[in-house]
């Protein structure tokens, strides 16, 4: 079976190798700032899944769809027993981390939560897509050990950062960064509201307004550096804050985009691979991410 290169991802959209069973879950029009319900595509899945199952219900389509529309139960959880499902997380870890940070305080309202396509949250932003996330947990689940530090680089609806902060604890210490002050401001209610409460209350997790090219050196060296809009290059800043044996992940292009995996090395040497092609909103400064540029 021939699949398609160009799956919806990130912050926008992507063209990764991985996961094709999520093609399902294209939005129509490629472009997920769009504040309309995004729905399946269904001539992708046709053509990509020849399957007799198809118009029986009992393809994943169908199984999708019944799972957007019902109601009353935890869909958070179902949410991760998809990416699950797909092979999207292979993580126990992961998982309980997703399963436990509700994605519903973190979505604006008029969107659906735990459908996976990226969100507008205003100021020209997105919430990156679940399975986006779940890529990136997964990516730096090393370096999100109990006790570690980490950096979420425009730190957006503070979700991810909150999923860090599970993930180091209490004796860890995460950092989220974001230039739009709004943003920084709803993110803290968002994380009020959710399992990361108390580790915000507690001073292990903490978000502030400033330009994220720069870092956050209060708390560096970190373990797990996370950036979550696209740079043009990757900041020295985010090099110089990263640990020796510390992983950044990082989208770096415009048009084209790569999901950089940096690993710094013990002797301070790096080793970058490409994870996967993405399209994530760029990393900028506040006036031209305002200005739509
Ligand atoms: N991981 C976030 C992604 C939000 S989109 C989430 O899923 O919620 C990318 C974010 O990067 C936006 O909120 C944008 O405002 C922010 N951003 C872009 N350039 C930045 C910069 N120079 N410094 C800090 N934040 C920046």
């Amino acid at each position: 079976m021939r699949l398609s290169p160009a799956l919806a991802y990130g912050c926008h959209y992507s063209a990764p190798p991985l996961k094709h069973l999520l093609t399902f879950t294209l939005p129509r029009h490629h472009r997920p700032t769009h504040s309309t319900p995004l729905l399946p595509t269904t001539l992708l899945l046709s053509s990509q899944f020849p399957n007799p199952n198809f118009l029986t219900g009992n393809c994943p389509f169908f199984r999708m769809e019944r799972f957007w529309a019902g109601s009353g139960i935890n869909k958070n959880k179902a949410m991760v027993e998809h990416l699950k499902t797909y092979g999207v997380i292979t993580s126990e870890k992961v998982a309980e981390v997703m399963e436990g940070i509700d994605r519903a305080f973190f979505v604006p309202d008029g969107n659906a939560p735990y459908y996976d396509s990226p969100m507008p949250i205003g100021y020209n932003a997105t919430i990156s897509a679940p399975h986006m996330h779940a890529t990136c947990l997964q990516l730096l689940e090393e370096n999100l050990q109990p006790g570690m530090h980490a950096l979420d680089v425009g730190s957006g609806t503070g979700y991810l950062t909150a999923c860090f902060a599970l993930m180091v604890g209490p004796q860890g210490r995460v950092v989220g960064v974001e230039h739009i002050p709004e943003l920084v401001s709803s993110s803290i209610s968002n994380i009020q509201k959710s399992a990361a409460a108390p580790l915000l209350k507690e001073g292990s997790l903490s978000v502030h307004a400033g330009d994220g090219r720069l870092g956050w050196p209060e708390h560096a060296p970190y373990d797990a550096i996370h950036v979550g809009a696209a740079a043009p290059e990757i900041p020295q800043a985010l090099i110089d804050q990263l640990k020796p044996g510390g992983r950044m992940v990082i989208p770096v292009g415009s048009v084209f985009q790569d999901l950089k995996v940096i690993d710094k090395n013990l002797d301070g040497s790096l080793s970058v691979r490409n994870e996967t092609s993405v399209r994530y909103v760029p990393l900028t400064s506040r006036d031209v991410q305002l200005r739509g540029g």
